[in-house]
């Protein structure tokens, strides 16, 4: 049985005032839900101290945005798995599409930082996802693929069945454009297939959320499918009674009775 997880991307936004007023409120919305699901917050890195100090004993886990393909050394800029290991981080996201676009980052470049990643004992949140150009071809498994493989041929099976896969339709990020619920049943099902197909039982195995303009409004629906494990939420999350109302809805898939919309 996998449990969900539920994670925000606070993506660049936020100041030690906000933060603190978005999560006093955010914590206690989000109080009933802790033992149903998983949960992280991934503030920009200087925050990282502040949120972790905030999140306390809560069981919400600290993630970040991003780690360095270096392990220490000449790179101005640069923030390694190490760092962010020994600052209380338990989840990375990489290869968000942001950073593939704006950043250049490559197939190869998130395979070598989900190495650094997994060396440093953290968890990967490996982000893969399609253009709609790739979409309207009949391309996206074969996109998808391509992002995964490049991991597998890096760091091997095991290493991606130890992360938790995101899939994100580049299409639906922060445009208020979702995927359908039946475009990402299909989708993560497929995933699951060629996870399934590389190693006997990783399709089962390993956690597969969507993101993508998820709100308190559409999470319900897209998080119907057993074959989803959860969301990576941006613009929702940095909103507490918008999260935490999609916390509600992903709670409500595992325990209907007690997890209720407020
Ligand atoms: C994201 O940044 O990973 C994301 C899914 O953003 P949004 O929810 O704003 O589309």
């Amino acid at each position: 049985m996998r449990k969900p997880i539920l994670i925000a991307n606070w993506k660049m936004n936020g100041s030690l005032h906000s933060n603190q007023a978005l999560l006093v409120r955010m914590l206690a919305k989000l109080r009933p839900f802790r033992k149903t699901i998983d949960m992280a917050i991934c503030p920009p890195f200087p925050y990282l101290f502040q949120v972790r100090d905030l999140l306390g004993y809560t069981g919400i886990a600290l993630g970040a945005q991003n780690a360095s393909r270096a392990t220490s050394g000449a790179h101005t800029g640069e923030v390694s798995a190490t760092m962010l290991h020994e600052m209380g981080c338990r989840y990375v996201l990489l290869g968000h599409s942001e950073r593939r676009a704006l950043y250049h980052e490559s197939d190869d470049d998130v395979a070598a930082r989900f190495q650094q990643v997994l060396s440093a004992g953290l968890i990967p949140v490996m982000c893969v996802g399609e253009t709609l150009e790739e979409r309207e071809q009949g391309w996206t498994m074969k996109v998808v693929q391509r992002q995964l493989q490049t991991v597998i041929d890096q760091c091997g099976m095991s290493g991606l069945a130890g992360s938790i896969v995101a899939y994100e339709p580049i299409w639906a990020i922060g445009t208020g454009r979702t995927a359908t619920p039946e475009q990402v049943a299909d989708t993560h099902r497929a995933i699951r297939q060629f996870l399934e197909n590389c190693e006997t039982g990783a399709g089962q195995s390993v956690r597969i959320v969507y993101g993508g303009s998820v709100k308190a409004a559409n999470a319900a629906a897209l998080f119907s499918s057993p074959e989803v494990d959860g969301g990576l939420i941006g613009g929702a999350s940095l909103q507490a009674d918008e999260f935490s109302n999609i916390g509600a809805a992903l709670a409500n898939t595992v325990n209907p009775v007690t997890s209720t919309l407020t």
